[in-house]
């Protein structure tokens, strides 16, 4: 695509936006050319690029494509006379580092070999100081921070888990980035499993296998991201578990991460998940209200330094904190996309801008009762295992739990009753039919099943 066909999507984009999104979003976009099948957009500050991308991005894709354009995506980097920060796509993305040298005494770049030690890429955020601890994660921090003093190794490994945004990432990044300012000696090496596995298959692969094995086992301080990514993946596993042996009997310090407990990852080579649990097992609880506002909190202050100007009505984190799930990734999304409003509109952010701003992230965050829960907590009410509520049987003091978890089902979820039925171990639709009226019918001459279904119904929504 040329500037002249890019102007023409312009032309077309003005008539799609209107005028005032147009000038606000779109006119500040350089078109800079597609690679591969992306289409590459220059943005001022990565906060128009995070806008655009979120609430232009299909239009602009669109447009380019009528326009006879090769692309199914595009990319925003930031003008570089704009912050060095790094580029922006939907999903917000760790920021290049600041060129960090992996060895600290090394002076002139060696040339690029399997040899090397694998570049680690830390996102300049990710320290101690911007991480804000509360009591889901105050162990979780307490034990990096134990590590990231680099004194004797005191467990070994250092396993931290917990669901998506929780804050892992930052916390291994922190302690990568504290034990090079204050041990710039020592080797420490973060990769995401996904990047050990694509080092280990290209060693395969240059039949450099040894190498590889040299490299990793030259280093002081592993860390691994993500390692349900290798669950399963049987090579990369035992390579892994080797590296991992060699190093924790060098007494090196090693620290990974995963979203569930070693044990909870079914396809994971148990002589890994027993070593895993050999070290120190620490969890990053779901957020709670203090721990969110606080987040919140500390993000403002760190915007105002940028903006001094940033007017935010009183109440508004709080309405947040309360509101939106206990990602916290989720939550900074919320924030950027009220910065950039404020940025923007240049006035105070009120309670019925940021509900406006916020619409679909609040809608999303709204509880929903999954299925899943409701056959646990049947189960846990009625001192069943899943296994008897899903079983044929058709002993009452089974499938009258069973009926309640299919009336639950019906009428806190959104589910068809097909797709109950399929939940319920390939139910047809109408014996899940025949189970719902049965508890309606009962709820009204029982008082038991009526209380059950109250008890139920309550502990579900909470
Ligand atoms: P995970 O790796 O657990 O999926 P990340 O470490 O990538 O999550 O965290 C997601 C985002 O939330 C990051 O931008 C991170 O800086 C931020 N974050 C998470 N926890 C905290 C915290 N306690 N204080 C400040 N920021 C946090
Ligand atoms: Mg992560």
């Amino acid at each position: 695509m040329t500037q002249d066909e890019w102007g023409h999507v312009r032309g077309e984009l003005l008539k799609s936006v209107g005028k005032n999104n147009f000038s606000a979003w779109i006119d500040p976009i350089t078109f800079e050319g597609i690679e591969g099948r992306t289409a590459q957009l220059v943005v001022p500050t990565s906060f128009i690029g995070t806008w655009v991308s979120q609430h232009f991005g299909d239009v602009i894709l669109r447009h380019m494509m009528s326009a006879g354009a090769e692309v199914d995506r595009i990319e925003f980097s930031v003008d570089a006379q704009g912050r060095a920060s790094g580029a922006t796509q939907v999903e917000p993305v760790a920021k290049p580092a600041p060129k960090p040298s992996v060895n600290g005494t090394r002076s002139a770049p060696a040339a690029t070999t399997a040899q090397e030690l694998p570049e680690s890429t830390l996102n300049a955020n990710f320290t101690f100081a911007d991480f804000v601890v509360g009591k889901p994660n105050e162990l979780a921090h307490a034990a990096a921070r134990r590590v990231a003093e680099g004194g004797p190794v005191s467990f070994n490994p250092l396993f931290l888990y917990g669901g998506v945004g929780l804050g892992k990432t930052h916390l291994m990044h922190a302690i990568a980035w504290e034990l090079r300012n204050n041990k710039p000696d020592l080797k420490v090496i973060y990769l995401s499993a996904e990047q050990f596995m694509y080092r280990f298959i290209r060693a395969l692969r240059d039949q450099d296998t040894l190498s590889f094995k040299e490299v990793f086992r030259s280093i002081d301080v592993l860390m691994v991201d993500d390692v349900q990514f290798i669950a399963g993946k049987n090579s990369t596993q035992e390579e892994f578990f080797h590296t991992f042996n060699a190093l924790v009997e060098l007494g090196k310090q090693i620290i990974i991460s995963g979203d569930r407990a070693p044990v909870d990852m079914e396809e994971l080579d148990n002589r890994i998940a027993s070593r895993l649990q050999c070290g120190l097992v620490v969890d990053l609880h779901p957020t709670d209200y203090e721990l969110r506002l606080g987040i919140l909190q500390q993000k403002v202050d760190a915007q105002r330094e940028r903006t001094p100007d940033l007017k935010i009505a009183p109440g508004v984190l709080e309405f947040i904190a309360h509101r939106i799930s206990s990602n916290v990734r989720v939550l900074e999304g919320a924030l950027t996309r009220l910065f950039a409003f404020a940025d923007l509109i240049g006035c105070e952010i009120t309670m019925d801008l940021t509900q406006e701003c916020l619409s679909d992230i609040l809608r999303a965050s709204d509880r929903k009762v999954t299925m899943d829960e409701i056959i646990k907590k049947t189960c846990e009410h009625y001192h069943l295992r899943q296994s008897d509520l899903m079983s044929p049987s058709r002993a009452r003091n089974i499938a009258r739990p069973r009926q309640m978890a299919m009336y639950l089902c019906k009428k806190l979820t959104t589910r068809s009753l097909p797709e109950i039925g399929r939940k319920f171990g390939g139910r047809d639709h109408t014996t899940i039919l025949h189970g719902v009226r049965k508890i309606e019918e009962l709820i009204s001459v029982d008082s038991q099943i009526a209380e059950d279904a109250e008890l139920l119904r309550r502990m579900l929504e909470a």
